[in-house]
This record gives structure tokens, sequence and C-alpha cells, in this order.
């Protein structure tokens, strides 16, 4: 697990996306770097209760989230954070999560 999710920042104007685009829609510059967000507000909550094909599925919740760089991307969240919440991103392989902050 690793702290904060990757992003790919335009190498031109510096604008953020997730996940990578060929080009920049802001200034159609084709150089990214990657950098990471580390912090996001949970818009929406769903729970997926059933996945085709798998038994012994265990109920996950994922969210909407708005990255403090302005990125929508959506996360496995690992607790009972809900709309509005303040979340801290994380990644386990490539794949991103979040949860609460601890206190
Ligand atoms: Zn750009």
């Amino acid at each position: 697990m690793s702290a904060g999710v990757t992003i790919w920042r335009c190498a031109n104007c510096g604008a953020g996306f997730f996940p990578e685009r060929l080009l920049c829609p802001r200034c159609h510059g084709d150089t990214f770097k990657t950098d990471r967000v580390h912090g996001a507000v949970v818009e929406e909550v769903s729970v997926i209760r059933h996945m085709l094909g798998q038994e012994n599925w265990q109920p996950h919740r994922i969210a909407s989230v708005c990255t403090s760089d302005g990125q929508h991307i959506t996360i496995g969240l690992r607790d009972e954070s809900g709309p509005g919440a303040t979340v801290e991103l994380f990644e386990e392989g490539t794949a991103p999560f979040g949860g609460a902050k601890p206190s």
C-alpha cells in the first residue's frame, strides 16, 4: 500500500488528470509527468452487493470523490465515510482506495 493516488500533470500548463490523457484538453500538450494527490472529498457512495461469477462476495463500498487537485475519481472505500467526508487516498497495487484520516 502506498500513500496518495497517482495523477498525470500536463508539463506545459500544469493541469492534473486521472486517468492519463493522450493530449491535455486545456492546452493540447502531449507531455505529462506523474504527481500524487493525497486528499479527497466524498461526493457519492455506492455499495456493490453482488459481482457476477463471484461466490462469497463481500459487499464493497465505492465512492466518487473530488480530489484536492480537482480530479473526479472512483475509489474503493475502506470505512463508513459518507458524502461530504474528507478521506485520505492510497493505492493497493494500482487500485485507488480511501478512508477517513486516522485521528
Ligand atoms: Zn496542458
